[in-house]
């Protein structure tokens, strides 16, 4: 059978170190194929270009030295294995690479032919097995998550069926229910709702820890959303004798995060809060700005409960940790909400962590983005770290033409999000968060780094797919409107972020002088129905 030729790639500077070893290789048994290059940069570029079966590395090289190469090469070709040809016999040295990945340490002076090319073999045979057991973890993995997703969602059917059965006995439609009856079908419907809470997680987490979980930012008041989450926890915080207490700052800014995705955040700490508290304690949820980072909002959940052991702290937010000594006579969580948090949390750029001592309550925060409407646009007005020369505001406004909206104007708004997102150039437009007037009126900003001859051809894309939507057609007006954006950016002396900054002002202004300002407000959260 012919024997297949092994690619090798020679990072050597020195050219009589760089014959030996090609003589070595030659003069081995089975086919063999040698690139020899002299700088570390040269190698990463051959490495871009082909997948060599190995590569002979030199550590000190001219743009490179120790350590730092193979660590580079390793980097750059994480699937090549890598043999080191080393001038010193450093044993440290060998230690460390070979715990970093790098499958062989050999000194140049004492290699004999046979060394070399049993070396190069073990090191792709065990480089292959490597790759096979990390595909077959990650299949595993998938595996679970798959079957985990797949269970979860067939449980939610029959439990959907027993919720709505034990609704319709308790609301008597099935005849009188007495008393006692009520109350055992009470703990029923808890036990149920409780199992909900559980698969929903179940399917968050698995969402999360496969790379599915995703969030659509908006510009949203927070302020709005903890008193949204202080109402519907209400019930629950009263039922145990908990207060429950809102402190936002006043000042607070708009902050650039999914609705949705916060509100689940603030329901799992207020949640856990009561949970963890004893009667008479409190619950108190904060949100503010700290004057060292203006760029982030702080959230934090406050409670006088029972507190969380130094070790806890460093598991908490790990999946299905679960707190022996933590006290919740309903063990009613599966360990996964504080998980599902601090993948959010991630999700969003912003950091999750909890502070406390054991018996003198937690307090649990996180850091969401200050809404900048500079921070947005920065990627997509400059090129080459200039400022691009003309700019359009683009404004599309959907009106509804029953009052109030009909439908489910919360999906509606996502397609014409959507929509829009489609029609322009991301790497050079970019659609602003939404806003909601009141009625139900929505309008979407675009600012294009365009003129008004190539908009025009842009708006006149958007309006053509928005009436091909035929529930926006006949629910809704449509107005669409552009005007270009005056801004002189040859400021002198201005850095290109203040220019960018000035270009935001520029738009904002723009934006609230072209809206009723009395009507005009970020996007209100909107309560989940389920
Ligand atoms: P669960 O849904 O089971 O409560 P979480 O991920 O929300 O799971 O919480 C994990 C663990 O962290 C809890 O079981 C508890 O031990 C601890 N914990 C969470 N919040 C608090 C809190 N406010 N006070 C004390 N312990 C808490």
């Amino acid at each position: 059978m012919e024997q297949k030729t092994t690619q090798v790639l020679l990072i050597e500077d020195n050219p009589g170190d760089a014959d030996l070893v090609r003589l070595r290789l030659i003069e081995s048994k089975s086919p063999v194929s040698v690139n020899c290059v002299s700088r570390l940069s040269e190698g990463l570029a051959a490495l871009t270009r082909e997948t060599p079966s190995v590569v002979l590395l030199d550590l000190n090289l001219p743009d490179s030295h120790g350590a730092e190469t193979f660590r580079r090469v390793m980097e750059h070709a994480p699937n090549v294995p890598v043999v080191v040809l080393s001038g010193q016999d450093d044993e440290a040295l060998a230690i460390k690479a070979v715990h970093q990945g790098v499958q062989d340490y050999l000194i140049k002076g004492n290699i004999s032919s046979k060394h070399l090319e049993r070396s190069i073999r073990y090191a792709v045979e065990r480089q292959a097995l490597l790759r096979a057991l990390e595909m077959t973890q990650k299949q595993q993995l998938d595996f679970k998550n798959q079957f985990l997703s797949h269970v979860s969602h067939e449980l939610r059917t029959p439990l959907t069926c027993i919720h709505q059965y034990v609704t319709l006995l308790l609301d008597g439609l099935a005849g009188p229910v007495a008393p006692d009856q009520a109350d055992h079908l009470k703990t029923v419907l808890k036990s149920v709702n409780q199992l909900h809470a559980m698969i929903r997680d179940l399917l968050e987490a698995t969402r999360a820890e496969s790379g599915k979980m995703r969030i659509e930012p908006r510009c949203i008041a927070l302020g709005e959303l903890i008193q949204q989450t202080v109402a519907m926890m209400r019930p629950m915080a009263d039922e145990k004798k908990v207060g429950l207490e809102i402190g936002v700052d006043q000042r607070l800014p708009l902050v650039h995060a999914d609705p949705d995705r916060v509100l689940e955040v603030l329901i799992n700490l207020v949640d856990n809060g009561i949970k963890f508290t004893p009667a008479d304690g409190a619950v108190l949820v904060q949100a503010c700005v700290v004057e060292a980072d203006p760029s982030s909002v702080y959230i934090s959940v406050t409670d006088t409960g029972c507190g969380i052991s130094p070790e806890s702290k460093a598991l908490i937010f790990e999946r299905l940790y679960q707190d022996v000594n933590a006290v919740d006579n309903n063990r009613s969580g599966l360990g996964l909400g504080l998980f599902i948090c601090r993948e959010i949390v991630r999700l969003h750029e912003g950091r999750i962590w909890v502070s406390g001592e054991p018996g003198q309550g937690s307090t649990f925060t996180f850091t969401l983005p200050a809404y900048s409407l500079a921070k947005l646009l920065a990627p997509v007005v400059t090129k080459n770290d200039h400022l691009r020369t003309s700019f359009v505001l683009v404004r599309v406004e959907l009106t509804p033409l029953f009052v109030p909206p009909r439908g489910n104007w919360k999906e509606t708004w996502r397609q014409g999000l959507e929509i829009l997102r489609r029609c322009v150039y991301l790497d050079k437009d970019l659609v602003l968060p939404p806003m909601v007037t009141a009625g139900g009126a929505g309008t979407f900003f675009v600012v294009c780094s365009t003129d008004m001859t190539q908009s025009g051809i842009m708006t006149a894309r958007i309006r053509e797919q928005l009436e091909r939507v035929a529930e926006l057609k006949a629910k809704y007006s449509l107005t669409i409107m552009a005007a270009p954006i005056e801004f002189s950016s040859a400021t002198s002396g201005q850095t290109l972020e203040q220019q960018v900054q000035a270009l935001a002002s520029h738009v904002t202004g723009m934006i609230t002088s072209s809206m009723d300002r009395k009507q005009l407000r970020p996007e209100k959260p909107i309560q989940n129905s389920n």
